[in-house]
């Protein structure tokens, strides 16, 4: 399988690429197509990375719209999971593939993904073309130890040979949902199978308060004393991590990802420290995290709200710059998280061309251009491993994803659809 894409351009120069089995081959000036390439024209659009989506429960596309502003507990507690103990595994199939879609065509090539049923996610993720790490949430609260830890096993099993760009990993759902035993157990499986695992870490600050009376320490430290602080580590969220918490997590090569706009949803009171974080040397991604509680996936808007919250929160316009956020929005200081390192030979055949025409994209700095001035929409093609899965704004099965998603979310009895026929999206 060989593609050749001609006629695109990066920084103000024409460029041209061919991939051969998911790996870029050639790129340059003067790149040509061969007759068994499979062509794309750019027609004078712009080639970039493609974007890197740290934390999702992607198949929550089906809960958008249902239970909005209202407190987090009743939101859960009275709203999603009476639903979620009725989700079979096609609802989370085509949950994934509708949040897949919505992330092809806003330019997301790579996903972190945790939530119920991930042999079904899985399915949906190579069935969509994209990469993902996919784990399965693990609670344990309630006596439910050894059911958490089948549950564990049995979803790494499931996800052995779930294609060739799904990778397995294990996802805690938290320390005030898991237990010091279990968490210990996860710790250990996670060295022995040297598996990537993500856990939602210092959200709230009661999560903080909660830690230290129970533990003594900080989340950072507990899960450190528990041997769960790694390279092989994602925390999302970290708003309430303290400077000796960040410290911690840079030395053990952890990970955090943020997820400004879900925070700001979820009014969790705080801002992640980044200018600490960064300081202090901590791998930093960005996310979405899940459709409910965002209720986007597309990271144009999460990159814009981060900068322009961290900015805000620091007092300092020069907090972050343009140029910082969309390197951290194509995982570039998050290597954990599973990014190509650049558009060179060899590396994976990961890229997006930008609609050249776009007012957005007409003039000024393009990282500017990108993180505050465009959306999703501007993407005009999206490539992973060297297929094409957006051609000119065309993602094919785009209609059959739609209206199977719409028909798991009336069978779950969620929002009714907004328009009367869903059509497939231009
Ligand atoms: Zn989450």
């Amino acid at each position: 399988m060989s593609l050749a894409v001609t006629g695109a351009v990066r920084d103000g120069q024409p460029i041209g690429l061919r991939a051969e089995n998911g790996v870029i081959v050639e790129i340059g000036a003067g790149v040509q197509a061969r007759p068994e390439d499979e062509r794309l024209d750019a027609a004078g659009a712009i080639l970039v990375p493609g974007l890197i989506n740290g934390h999702t429960h992607a198949a929550m596309t089906l809960f958008r719209g249902y239970g909005d502003d209202l407190p987090l507990m009743q939101w859960l507690e009275e709203k999603i999971w009476p639903v979620e103990r009725r989700l079979e595994p096609d609802d989370v199939y085509w949950g994934t593939r509708l949040a897949c879609l919505e992330m092809v065509r806003s330019g997301t090539v790579r996903f972190w993904d945790m939530y119920w049923h991930p042999e079904a996610a899985a399915r949906a993720v190579d069935d969509a073309g994209l990469r993902a790490t996919v784990a399965a949430p693990l609670i344990d609260s309630g006596g439910q130890a050894e059911a958490m830890r089948a549950a564990a096993l049995g979803s790494l099993d499931a996800l052995t040979g779930a294609g060739e760009l799904v990778e397995a990993g294990l996802a805690p759902h938290a320390i005030y949902t898991v237990s010091e035993d279990s968490l210990r157990w996860i710790a250990e499986l996670v060295a022995e199978r040297d598996i990537r695992v993500q856990i939602h870490l210092s959200e709230t600050e009661p999560e903080v308060s909660d830690c230290v009376a129970a533990h003594g320490v900080r989340p950072a430290h507990y899960l450190d004393r528990i041997g769960l602080l790694s390279p092989r580590t994602v925390l999302s969220h970290g708003v309430w991590l303290d400077d000796a918490e960040l410290e911690l997590i840079a030395a053990r090569g952890a990970t955090v990802v943020t997820n400004p706009v879900a925070n700001l949803k979820l009014a969790v009171g705080g801002v992640f420290p980044y200018p600490r974080a960064r300081a202090a040397g901590v791998q930093v991604g960005l996310g979405t995290d899940g459709p409910g509680s965002n209720n986007s996936l597309d990271l144009f808007a999460d990159m814009k709200v981060f900068a322009l919250l961290q900015k805000h929160e620091a007092r300092d316009s020069a907090a972050v710059t343009a140029e910082e956020t969309w390197e951290i929005a194509t995982g570039r200081h998050a290597p954990a998280l599973g990014a190509a390192r650049g558009l060179e030979v060899g590396q994976p055949a990961d890229f997006l061309l930008l609609r050249a025409a776009a007012p957005e994209l007409s003039f000024g700095e393009l990282p500017a251009a990108l993180v505050y001035a465009a959306p999703g929409a501007i993407v005009q093609s999206t490539v992973v491993a060297g297929r094409v899965l957006m051609r000119d704004g065309v993602v094919e099965g785009a209609e059959e994803v739609l209206e199977r998603a719409l028909e798991c979310a009336r069978r779950l009895g969620l929002a009714a659809p907004i328009t009367p026929t869903p059509t497939a999206p231009r």
